[in-house]
Order: C-alpha cells, then structure tokens, then sequence
C-alpha cells in the first residue's frame, strides 16, 4: 500500500506546461465561487507539511506555490473571504463558506518573500503549472496527527515521486530568504 501524499502528486508528479500563462482558481462551494485570477505561472511549487497551509479533505500534505503579488487577484465573490489569521506572517484569505485557502498574501514590506501571493494550484480549472518539485516542513506532519513510525515510508515515497524532503524549506528557497535578509541588513 502507498502513502498517500496530496491527489495532486499521487499518481505521480504532472508535468508543467512550458511557456504556461496561469489560469482561475476557485473555491469548493457549489456555488458562488470565490474567484482568484492568477496571471503568470507559479514558483516553488512544493508540497508542504506545515499546519498553516491549507490541505484538501484527507491529504497529508498541502501543495502550495507563489506568484508575484501583482499577478494576483480576486475576480469573484470577494465578500466570501475572510482571513484566517490576522497575525500571522502570511495573511490567508479563505472562503467563508467551504474553508477553501484562496491565496495568502504578506503585507509586511520588510519580510523576505514580501512581493509574493501564495495559492494552491489544485484549486485551478486548468492544468500546466509548475509542478512540486520537493517536500517542505516534512516532520510537522507528525504534530498534525500522522505517526512518527510512518515518517520512513512517507520520506520513501516523497524520494519515489523526486520530491526530495526537508524540514523546512528546500536549500534554494533558505538561500533566497537568507539573501533578502542580508541585503536588508547592507540597506540598513
Ligand atoms: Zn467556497
Ligand atoms: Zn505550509
């Protein structure tokens, strides 16, 4: 039996579609979607085991990626959003109604990835993006409930599926940050 990580990478990893121009996200209501319009591609596209990301019904992991802030926007039933927590660093814009994680947005200009939407793929009517291509804050799946016994196989299948995990972020995405803060920090 396979472990199950996200219905998006189950059967496999999709192949993105080069030169792909984004699409319409919309939330699980039967009706009266939320609409978000996302005008690019997406960037670092990973499945992620935090307890913040939002996860579809049974999925031990959320896939999430970004897109330039300016690429995205709400296009239907905005009055449905609300956001999940005020506090926190990434601001989650979710519908009212179905839980549904439109996209997450940093308002704060001094945080290292200000200027990027977060948002979940799968919500799209289209298929093309950019896919995952590794596993963020794997072992926090375990304060969500999963078994620590299990974490071998669940890193096993990750590896299988060329999602390699970390415990935080991929080396890239921890340089990238690391570099915006060392240039804030010559700025200053
Ligand atoms: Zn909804
Ligand atoms: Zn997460």
């Amino acid at each position: 039996m396979s472990v199950s990580i996200h219905p998006s990478v189950d059967h496999g990893v999709p192949q993105g579609t080069p030169g792909f121009s984004g699409g319409k996200l919309h939330c699980n209501c039967a009706t009266d979607k939320v609409e978000v319009t996302v005008t690019s591609d997406c960037a670092h596209n990973h499945v992620c085991g935090c307890s913040k990301c939002w996860k579809p019904e049974g999925a031990t992991f959320a896939q999430i990626a970004v897109a330039p802030r300016e690429n995205v926007s709400v296009t239907a039933h905005p009055e449905k959003l609300v956001i999940v927590d005020e506090t926190a660093a990434i601001q989650r814009h979710a519908c009212r109604d179905c839980g549904a994680h439109m996209y997450g947005r940093i308002e704060n200009t001094g945080h290292p990835l200000y200027g990027f939407d977060f948002f979940h793929t799968e919500l799209a009517d289209v298929q093309g993006w950019s896919p995952p291509t590794f596993a963020a804050f794997v072992s926090s799946i375990i304060e969500t409930g999963t078994d620590p016994s299990k974490m071998d196989a669940i890193r096993g299948r990750l590896r299988e599926l060329g999602l390699e995990p970390y415990d935080v972020l991929s080396p890239p995405l921890m340089d990238f940050i690391a570099s915006q803060v060392a240039k804030q920090k010559a700025a200053a």
